[in-house]
């Protein structure tokens, strides 16, 4: 971490002391995480912020950083715009870049049954004030000529959207939990025990405190089992990959080859390839598959008008999927919370999240929806990709 703490563009003023007398573990350093620990900070709360490796060695440090508010659930849609929102007023020169880009996703021809719910969607998010447009190919084309857009049936486009770098979302708002009072205890793995709640670390000192909330990623299934808690959540492995390009705008996402793409300091980043089987976070292949790239470059190439592409590199991460591709938000016992199972879709939601789950643990309502306590934890289910048409834009 850094010494000079990131000097955050709103809020920081806005201290109360709702959470003063309170003592919380947050475990796990990813972009949930820090949201949570900085909020709860703020609150007065007394907040210890632990991760096994450093600020952000998790998926947070290997995400896309894809972030938008297209989501056609009013639910989903209020938390990502409250999201998008955040990400606007904490960034800046002196804390992590927020780059305002379109998003665009879309079907291609003979896709009928993607056209039709892409359309859909848009209807629904209109409905909800989003600002969504639906786009056919000659539209498409002339507002976005980077983009090849002949065999495309029907896209929308939502304004509300862009990228930023996660790992430097993560480490801003550590650093702020940092200097509104919370501790950092990086390089420290913890286990977790209830009644009383509590941590517990490698050299077997015990920190006891009123809540402990679980932000660990792929590894808050094992770390939650550990302390007997069984969640409905499966750890999976996708891919991704930065290639020098020229392109300024908009990200996409296309559905019917199942891929996106985005803008990067470095030319484009893109990805794709969810495997449908739980992954061991302990064992798991943090590098791509052989041959990903040059597959995925094809495809990107193929939906790019004249952009040279050339791959610099590529790696591996985990997201995590539950049985209803909701998230698992909120108290699982006395004391307990949760926040993980984001299909996906955790970072662009993290600033919401962070917030929501503070709130619940300094005795506001959480979100009913996602209580983690719907699944008994021994469901059996499918891992469904994170970013599939029929769920979300
Ligand atoms: C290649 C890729 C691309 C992605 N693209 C996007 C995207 O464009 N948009 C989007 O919204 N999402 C994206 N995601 C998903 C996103 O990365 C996650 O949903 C999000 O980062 C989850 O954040 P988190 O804080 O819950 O978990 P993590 O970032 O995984 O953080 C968990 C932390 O817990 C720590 N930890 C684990 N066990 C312990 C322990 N016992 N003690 C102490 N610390 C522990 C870990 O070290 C880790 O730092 C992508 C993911 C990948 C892999």
């Amino acid at each position: 971490m850094t010494d000079e703490q990131p000097e955050l563009a709103v809020g920081a003023d806005a201290f109360t002391q709702a959470g003063a007398g309170l003592e919380v573990a947050v475990v796990g350093g990813g972009a949930v995480g820090a949201t949570a620990a900085y909020d709860l900070a703020r609150e007065g709360t007394d907040v210890t912020l632990y991760d096994r490796g450093p600020i952000a060695s998790g998926a947070s440090g290997r995400a896309a950083g894809v972030c938008y508010d297209a989501f056609a659930d009013p639910l989903d849609a209020d938390i990502a715009g409250d999201a998008i929102e955040r990400f606007r007023a904490l960034s800046g020169d002196d804390t992590f870049p927020f780059a305002e880009c379109p998003y665009v996703w879309l079907a291609r021809e003979g896709d009928a049954e993607r056209a039709d719910a892409i359309r859909e969607q848009v209807r629904q998010m209109q409905a909800q004030g989003i600002v969504a447009l639906e786009a056919g190919p000659d539209d498409l084309a002339e507002r976005f000529p980077a983009i090849e857009t002949d065999d495309v049936e029907v896209a929308g486009i939502a304004g509300a959207a862009g990228y930023t770098d996660p790992a430097a979302y993560t480490a801003c708002l550590a650093a702020a939990a940092n200097g509104a009072g919370a501790a950092l205890e990086t390089e420290t793995p913890v286990t977790v025990r209830t009644d009383p709640p509590r941590v517990v670390r490698e050299d077997e000192s015990v920190h006891e405190v009123d809540a402990v909330l679980v932000t660990a990623g792929a590894r808050s299934k094992s770390l939650l089992a550990d302390a007997g808690y069984a969640i409905a959540m499966k750890p999976y492995r996708v891919q991704a990959l930065v290639a020098e390009a020229d392109l300024a705008e908009p990200m996409v996402f296309d559905a019917t080859e199942d891929f996106y793409l985005r803008p990067h300091p470095d030319g484009l980043l893109a990805g794709d390839g969810t495997e449908r089987v739980e992954a061991d976070p302990d064992a798991y292949d943090r590098d791509a598959n052989p041959g990903f790239a040059d597959a995925l470059v094809d495809r990107v190439a193929g939906r790019l008008s004249d952009v040279a592409i050339d791959v610099d590199r590529s790696w591996a991460g985990l997201c995590t999927a539950t049985p209803d591709r909701d998230p698992l938000v909120g108290e699982l016992d006395d004391g307990l919370y949760v926040a993980t199972g984001f299909q996906g879709h955790g970072f662009m939601r993290a600033p919401a999240i962070g917030e929501r789950i503070a709130s619940e643990i300094l005795g506001e309502d959480g979100i009913d929806r996602f209580d983690p306590t719907r699944f008994d934890g021994d469901e059996s289910f499918e891992i469904e990709a994170g970013m599939t048409i029929e769920s979300d834009g």
